[in-house]
């Protein structure tokens, strides 16, 4: 299941970053994660799985907070950013290249734990 995967990413990164910024011994009370939307699709869901499997580690109760960014492509030939369609190998608006990349919409970022 996709959400649990990303769950569990989540969940490794909060614990990577904790380790870092607090060591061993206290809790999370607080996280702020940079998600990017291409990555999920049941955010309740997520937030669910994630609280879920938090249990019993040092982000149990843990508040999370998410800020999703939007997915972006940019052209690689001319340079030219724009948001995509539905389809996502959709062609430069500009220049009409289908040398398109994928520039955000796939973080997963911890920007905060306290
Ligand atoms: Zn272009």
């Amino acid at each position: 299941m996709h959400e649990m995967a990303l769950a569990r990413d989540v969940l490794r990164k909060i614990e990577e970053e904790w380790s870092r910024v607090a060591g061993r011994g206290s809790r999370v009370k607080y996280v702020k994660v940079q998600l990017g939307e291409s990555r999920f699709t049941h955010m309740e869901e997520l937030k669910e799985l994630l609280a879920d499997i938090s249990k019993g580690t040092i982000a149990e109760g843990a508040k999370v907070e998410f800020e999703i960014s939007k997915v972006r492509s940019a052209c690689a030939d001319c340079g030219t950013e724009f948001k995509p369609g539905e389809k996502m190998n959709l062609n430069c608006e500009k220049c009409g290249s289908g040398n398109i990349q994928l520039t955000g919409g796939n973080e997963l970022i911890i920007k905060a734990v306290k």
